[in-house]
C-alpha cells in the first residue's frame, strides 16, 4: 500500500520577498542588540546535538553562566525557549500540589510568577506594591512569618517599572523562615551586580536577549543544593516533560542522553555572548552599565525629564522616564522608530502611557547610543507638546 499523490493546493503559497528587516537601535525593555561577534557564531553551519565538539561547548555555555551568576550550582544550564520558558523551569521542577508559593509583587513580571505558580497548583499568596516601588526585609518577613511559603518569589529587576529590588539580607530570612528563594534575573544578569550564592539564592533564570548581547531564544537555569533537595522528594514527576532539569540534566550533565535536540546554533550565541562578557570582566561590564545610565539620567534631567524611581533604587539596565504632561508618548516612541530606527518602549499595566522605559542592556550599553538619544529628546521632543490634546 502506498499513499496516493494528491494534488497541492495553492491557496498560501505566497510569493514573499527575501527577509529584508532594517537595523533598528533597540532601547527598549528587550530584545536589545546582538553583539556582531554573536551573530557570527549563530550564522555558522550546525553540528550534531551529541558531537563531542558540541558536548564540550555545552560544558564552557555552563561554566561561563555559572561566572555570569556567581554560582557553584551544579544544574546551571540553558533551558531551550525564552526567559519566560525558565521561569516556569524554577516552578515547575519544585512545585508540588499545595505548595504555598509567595510571590512579592510590584510589577508586571511578579504578577507572571503568579499565575505560572497557581497552574503547577501551588496555594499562591501575594503581597504587593506600587508599581515603582520595592519590599523591606521587614514588609518580607512579615509575610514568611504570615504565609509560612515553601518557596519565595521575587523580581530582581523589574522591567516594567525599573526598580531594582534590594537583596541585602533575603537569603538569610528565607533560611530563617525555612523557604527556598527564587529570583528573576532576566533584566539584571550581565548588567547589575547579581550574586546568586552570596545572595542565598535558590532558584534563578534570565534569558538571552536583555543584558547578554544574544537574540532571543535561550532562557538560563540555576538551582541550588536547597532547591534540588526539595526536588529530589517530590512525590510525583515533574508535571512538564520539557522542562524537567533531571531529565535535562542526563543530557547537560555527564550521561549525554539525548532529550530534545538542543538549539544549537543559539548555544553557539550563547557561548560567544558569555564569552565576550568573561573576556571584559563582571564588574566591568556592571560599572559601563552604571556608568552609561548615569549619563542617561543626567542628560534626561537636564533636559528637565523626571525618572519613576529614586536613584538609589533605579536599574542601570532599564531607566523609566516619566512622559511630560501633554505629551502624546506613544507618538513620540513611534516617530523615533518610523524616523530613526530607535526603539523605546512605553508603559505596561498601570503605567501604560506615563512613562517611556529605556534599555542600555549589553552590547547597547554605550555613551554614543546615549548621546543619540538624549540628542533626538533634546531635538524633537518639543514638537510633541501638545500632542495629547492635538490627537485628542
Ligand atoms: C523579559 C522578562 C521576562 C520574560 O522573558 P522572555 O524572554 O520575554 O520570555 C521575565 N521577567 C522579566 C523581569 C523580564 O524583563
Amino acid at each position: 500500500m502506498t499513499n496516493s499523490l494528491l494534488p497541492v493546493k495553492d491557496a498560501h503559497r505566497q510569493a514573499f520577498n527575501a527577509i529584508n528587516t532594517p537595523d533598528r537601535l533597540l532601547l527598549g525593555p528587550g530584545p536589545s542588540n546582538a553583539h556582531p561577534t554573536v551573530l557570527e557564531a549563530l550564522s555558522r553551519t550546525p553540528i550534531g546535538h551529541l558531537d563531542p565538539l558540541y558536548v564540550e561547548l555545552m560544558g564552557e555555555v555552563q561554566e561561563l553562566l555559572r561566572y555570569a551568576w556567581q554560582t557553584d550550582n551544579r544544574l546551571t544550564l540553558p533551558m531551550s525557549g525564552t526567559g519566560s520558558a525558565a521561569m516556569e523551569a524554577t516552578l515547575a521542577n519544585t512545585v508540588e500540589p499545595g505548595d504555598t508559593v509567595l510571590v512579592a509583587v510590584k510589577g508586571y513580571f511578579g504578577l507572571r510568577l503568579a499565575d505560572m505558580a497557581g497552574r503547577y497548583r501551588a496555594t499562591v499568596k501575594t503581597i504587593e506594591k506600587p508599581w515603582g516601588e520595592w519590599f523591606s526585609l521587614e514588609e518580607l518577613e512579615a509575610a514568611l512569618i504570615e504565609h509560612k511559603p515553601a518557596i519565595l518569589a521575587l523580581v530582581h529587576a523589574e522591567t516594567s517599572t525599573g526598580v531594582c529590588q534590594p537583596m541585602d539580607g533575603v537569603g538569610d530570612l528565607c533560611r530563617k523562615h525555612d523557604c527556598l528563594l527564587l529570583l528573576d534575573t532576566v533584566t539584571s544578569l550581565g548588567g547589575v551586580p547579581l550574586y546568586i550564592d552570596e545572595w542565598k539564592v535558590d532558584l534563578a533564570y534570565s534569558c538571552s536577549q536583555k543584558g547578554l548581547s544574544c537574540p532571543p531564544g535561550l532562557g538560563p537555569f540555576t538551582m541550588g543544593p536547597r532547591a534540588e533537595a526539595k526536588m529530589a522528594t517530590r512525590s510525583g514527576k515533574v508535571p512538564n516533560w520539557y522542562l524537567d532539569v533531571s531529565l535535562l540534566n542526563q543530557y547537560w550533565g555527564s550521561d549525554r542522553v539525548y532529550h530534545h535536540t538542543a538549539p544549537v546554533n543559539m548555544n553557539f550565541g550563547m557561548r560567544e555572548a558569555l564569552r565576550l562578557l568573561a573576556e571584559e570582566g563582571l564588574d566591568q561590564a556592571w560599572a559601563r552599565h552604571r556608568r552609561n545610565a548615569e549619563r542617561l539620567w543626567s542628560g534626561l534631567e537636564r533636559q528637565g525629564l523626571s525618572m519613576h524611581v529614586p536613584e538609589e533604587l533605579r536599574l542601570p539596565t532599564l531607566t523609566t522616564v516619566r512622559i511630560p504632561d501633554g505629551v502624546d508618548g506613544k507618538a513620540f516612541s513611534q516617530h523615533l522608530l518610523n524616523t530613526h530606527g530607535i526603539e523605546v518602549g512605553g508603559g505596561l499595566g498601570s503605567l501604560a502611557g506615563k512613562i517611556w522605559r529605556i534599555g542600555l542592556m549589553g552590547y547597547n550599553s554605550t555613551p554614543e547610543n546615549v548621546d543619540r538619544l538624549l540628542n533626538l529628546f533634546e531635538t524633537e521632543l518639543p514638537r510633541f507638546s501638545g500632542s495629547v490634546a492635538a490627537a485628542a
